[in-house]
């Protein structure tokens, strides 16, 4: 009897993007989550389900056993806090960089720069290990805004064609990190299912290699 499998996918791209991915294991959501209000999507696969929720919940779901599977992007693994989950595979979807940004026109900053971003930890990191001082503000969405009214000198966020940046006047300054999306484990499921999760994971590795 194969273990019942969850797994929490994030909104949006990813799961866009990793559809065809699990399309190619054989897994497809019987319904389609733009069209359904369920937030678990039961599969083709009697055994294997979905969960399609927001993209910052999906390492929280799964280090606590809700889920013993995820797909979530690289920023937010980075900007989690939790050390209970395998990473093993970097599935190579919804890929993007997560860049220090700041005015075309900037004046001189005088003073500690100011920097707007939803990514406070990453930005805490990139900073204290180049050993510059900022000042962090906490936006949940809009970060363009940012300098563009003078809240802040830069911002960090993620960037992908750069149109965004570009509409608002704004440039890119520093690259911090290349971003993709990567598959989580559990680490009890790892070994409690691992006669159902080791065939995926291989399949998967095999896909994406
Ligand atoms: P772009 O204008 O193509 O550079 O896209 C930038 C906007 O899309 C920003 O608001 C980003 O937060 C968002 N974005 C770009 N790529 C991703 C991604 N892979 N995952 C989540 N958000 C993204």
């Amino acid at each position: 009897m194969p273990d019942n499998i969850t797994i929490a996918v994030s909104k949006g791209r990813i799961y866009d993007d990793a559809m065809p991915l699990l399309a190619k294991l054989g897994i497809v959501p019987i319904d389609d989550p733009n069209s359904t209000r369920k937030l678990v999507l039961e599969t083709n696969q009697p055994n294997i389900r979905l969960l399609v929720i927001r993209a910052t919940d999906v390492p929280t779901y799964v280090e606590r056993g809700a889920a013993e599977l995820g797909i979530a992007g690289k920023d937010v693994l980075m900007e989690y806090s939790g050390d209970g989950l395998y990473e093993p595979i970097d599935l190579g979807i919804a890929k993007c960089r997560m860049m220090l940004a700041g005015l075309k026109d900037a004046k001189p900053i005088l003073d500690r720069p100011r920097v707007v971003t939803k990514y406070t930890n990453i930005t805490k990191n990139y900073f204290a290990e180049r050993g510059q001082q900022v000042e962090i503000i906490k936006l949940y969405g809009s970060m363009e805004l940012g300098p563009v009214l003078g809240l802040s000198d830069w911002i960090v966020d993620l960037v992908d064609t750069g149109n965004t940046l570009k509409a608002n006047g704004l440039v890119t300054l520093e690259h911090i990190a290349d971003i993709s999306s990567r598959l989580v484990v559990n680490k009890a499921a790892m070994k409690m299912k691992n006669a159902t999760i080791k065939p995926i994971l291989d399949q998967l590795s095999d896909i994406v290699s």
